[in-house]
């Protein structure tokens, strides 16, 4: 890089370190090729959806319609097995599985899963297996949110910011869930008092200036509800931005109609957060929601969590976060896995996490690269972990690594 050099000299340079720079991602783009995702998928992913549409009856009108999903949801094997080769054993394993821990899904969500892959990623998330029943580990609440709970409906773990469960109830009912304990047999909306027992206690607490709507899954409540207490939060001024938290932009993304854009977009600042875990659940009828929402002004998030056998793999979640982007997501937290009970089978080592982020930063866009966060036990806050790319310091000076792993002087 001295100045005495002449243009063409330095641009030789160049193209020597462009070619070097190319083959950074050699492993990756060869990944690709055995990566499933929605977008390559999609025609396969049509013709399960006919397969299924057929099963019901429905119509192309009835399957866009979210109320014609969540009342089609499947929630016995007796209709899952007429929807997806299934053993005999796996019956059974599901079914008792299932007096323990209650599972839904719906028609679009399963229309993701590929037929022929006993382990597809989707599948995991939704379907329940014997591991779950047989898990002896973990805690009900390991989080021990109702010792954050100030009120019914509120959790508080910061100072400035607080979520409200607005509903128990979700598209789907993912293996994974954290909130299991308050995932019950009957689906609960938050009783109206609740509510304005928790917008009181905004009211009262000026420090509060970010309220997340979540459950539950936040948009599991009606529209009208969803207005109300958009307009209820505008109304208290130390409340500066509104949050939600949903998952139908991936389990049910006919969730997002034309009223409920309009709604966001009479209330902004507005961001909602979503949980994409696989490039599987970002398809193209998955973006056309997203896209709804981004026209509508509001900011989007995703919040992965880390889960063996999903998505514990540095390409994946690459491919996830790249695709995540061209849908107007920014990718926000990925979660090391909490020890859930029923959900073992699903954690990590944090180390995986970290590896994760080691083959993000340099090798895609900084936009695609997401804080990993491990949760504090007893609800004392999400903690990020990182890669280390501080070596040492001296005087004057320190010694960094950089994505490619060189270890640089810099002067300080
Ligand atoms: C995660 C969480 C929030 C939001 O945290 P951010 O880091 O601001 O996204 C707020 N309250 C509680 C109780 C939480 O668990």
């Amino acid at each position: 890089m001295e100045p005495g050099k002449s243009i063409n000299e330095k641009q030789k340079i160049a193209l020597k370190r462009a070619e070097e720079l190319k083959g950074r991602v050699d492993d990756y783009r060869e990944a690709l090729k055995t990566i499933p995702a929605g977008f390559k998928r999609w025609p396969q992913i049509l013709e399960n959806q006919k397969r299924i549409k057929d099963y019901f009856k429905a119509s192309d009108d009835d399957w866009d319609n979210w109320r014609w999903q969540l009342k089609n949801r499947i929630t016995t094997t007796g209709v899952l097995k007429e929807l997806l080769p299934l053993g005999k054993k796996e019956i059974e394993e599901i079914d008792k599985t299932g007096s323990q821990y209650r599972w839904a899904v719906s028609p679009y969500y399963l229309s993701l899963i590929d037929p022929d892959d006993p382990d597809d990623p989707v599948k995991r998330q939704c379907i329940p297996t014997i591991e779950e029943h047989l898990d002896e580990g973990g805690y009900d609440d390991p989080m021990g949110e109702e010792y954050t709970s100030p009120t019914t409906a509120v959790t508080r773990r910061y100072a400035d910011r607080l979520i409200i469960k607005v509903t128990n109830q979700c598209a789907m009912y993912c293996r994974h869930c954290q909130r299991r304990r308050s995932i019950g047999e009957k689906d609960l909306a938050t009783p109206r008092e609740q509510l304005e027992e928790a917008l009181d206690y905004v009211r009262k607490n000026e420090e509060v200036r970010d309220i997340l709507l979540t459950g539950g899954d936040g948009f599991m409540q009606d529209n009208q509800t969803i207005a109300w207490l958009l307009d209820e939060l505008d109304q208290i001024e130390h409340v500066e931005i509104k949050r939600f938290g949903s998952r139908t932009l991936v389990t049910m993304p006919q969730r997002i109609d034309d009223e409920l854009c309009k709604i966001f977009s009479e209330h902004l600042p507005l961001y909602i957060n979503t949980h994409y875990n696989h490039p599987l659940e970002v398809t193209p009828r998955a973006r056309e929601a997203c896209f709804k929402l981004a026209r509508a002004g509001v900011g989007l998030g995703n919040q992965t969590v880390l889960l063996n056998g999903v998505n514990n793999d540095p390409f994946i979640i690459r491919k996830l976060n790249q695709d995540l982007l061209q849908a107007m997501v920014r990718p926000y937290y990925i979660f090391h896995a909490k020890a859930v009970k029923g959900t073992s089978h699903f954690r990590t080592k944090v180390e995986e996490g970290i590896e994760i982020m080691e083959n993000l930063r340099g090798y895609t866009s900084g936009l695609a690269i997401p804080t990993f966060v491990v949760n504090a036990p007893l609800g004392q806050g999400k903690t990020p972990m990182l890669p280390e790319y501080l070596v040492s310091s001296g005087k004057g000076y320190i010694m960094i690594r950089t994505w490619e792993n060189k270890i640089v002087r810099y002067e300080n």
